[in-house]
């Protein structure tokens, strides 16, 4: 790999696969990757995206995502009407195939967890947690603080 600067971390280069593998995602709105990492090898991948046997998102198959786009009422989603399934809990579930424990793994996603998924997060005992600096910091990122998990954020890569 051409090393772009010195200031290209190895944070920096699985962050830039988790945004590659958001790409595979299968939702209008949100498009999400996430990527596991333990010992320097990317051990699952995962995208936002419409469950398997379902209507896939971009075919229309989540009601919420597609009244949302043609009103820009972010009500619509905030409902949960979005039946994606998060990216981090697609990267984890991919993990856990042939790992059965994820401790001391990094996961690395391209938005903050929300909730639930911070919460598979530390169920999973994962250990670090990397992502684009947000905005503004959600519940997310507040439970995993408070759960010790190591959060790190990224200004760009
Ligand atoms: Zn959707
Ligand atoms: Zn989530």
């Amino acid at each position: 790999m051409k090393r772009l600067s010195s200031l290209y971390t190895s944070d920096c280069y699985y962050l830039n696969i988790a945004d590659g593998v958001k790409l595979t995602g299968n939702c209008k709105v949100t498009v999400v990757g996430a990527v596991v990492v333990r010992d320097g090898v990317v051990i699952g991948t995962g995208s936002n995206a419409t469950m398997s046997g379902a209507l896939q998102c971009l075919d229309g198959g989540c009601a919420g995502c597609t009244q949302y786009i043609s009103s820009q009422d972010r009500e619509f989603l905030q409902r949960g009407e979005c039946t994606c399934i998060h990216a981090e809990y697609n990267a984890i579930t991919n993990s856990k195939g042939m790992f059965k424990d994820l401790r001391d793994a990094a996961m690395y996603v391209t938005i903050p967890p929300c909730l639930p998924c911070a919460e598979m997060i530390k169920q999973n005992a994962i250990s670090r947690l990397v992502c684009y600096k947000p905005d503004h910091e959600g519940r997310g990122l507040l439970f995993l603080r408070q759960e010790g998990v190591e959060i790190c954020f990224i200004q760009s890569c």
